[in-house]
């Protein structure tokens, strides 16, 4: 079963291709922002600590996101395979993942980058009506994007394993052109 790392700007259709691609393969779908929205709307101690930044479109700090994704890997239904979107969002937290899956003997076999073109996702973005994503907040996470996350493709462009993959297409064509390339 694979291991996958989704990356791809916020809105280009990441969370929704990791998740039906999980069902598929019968995989988890490990998405720091689900992780992290729960753990807001049930106020634990992680939810208070992360909600101010999500608010703002800014990345939570990352030791957040590192130890629930060392915690989430360890469980028993990821031994088989996961998709993982939404970590890593910046250089040092793909650093730390690369020593975690090194620890646990768990390789990724691809990262798929999903390209949308930036006035699609702003379009897209501004029709899910999710609580962050007004249009203040829509420019902050792009520009959290590009300085942050979009550097990431670099980051594992030396590695064979990166694939590109056009999300300018419908949902479908999109999953086809996935579903043909894993
Ligand atoms: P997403 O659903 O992936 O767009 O994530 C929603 C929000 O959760 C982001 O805008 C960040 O505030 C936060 N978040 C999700 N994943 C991460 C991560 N790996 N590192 C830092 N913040 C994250």
């Amino acid at each position: 079963m694979p291991r996958l790392i989704f990356l791809g700007a916020p809105g280009a259709g990441k969370g929704t291709q990791a998740k039906t691609l999980a069902d598929l393969c019968g995989i988890p779908h490990v998405s720091t922002g689900d992780i992290l929205r729960l753990a807001v709307a049930n106020q634990t101690a992680l939810g208070v600590q992360a909600k101010a930044y999500m608010d703002r479109g800014d990345l939570v700090p990352d030791q957040l996101v590192v130890d629930l994704i060392r915690e989430r890997l360890h469980e028993a239904d990821a031994q088989a395979g996961w998709i993982l979107d939404g970590f890593p969002r910046n250089v040092p937290q793909a650093e730390f993942l690369d020593e975690l899956l090194h620890t646990i003997n768990q390789p990724y076999d691809r990262v798929v980058n999903l390209d949308v073109p930036d006035d699609i996702l702003v379009h897209r973005m501004l029709g899910r009506g999710r609580a962050d994503d007004t249009e203040e907040v829509i420019r902050n996470r792009l520009k959290v994007y590009r300085e942050k996350t979009a550097p990431l493709i670099d980051f594992y462009k030396n590695s064979d394993r990166l694939i590109h993959v056009n999300g300018d297409q419908s949902m479908e064509e999109v999953t086809h052109t996935l579903k043909q390339l894993l």
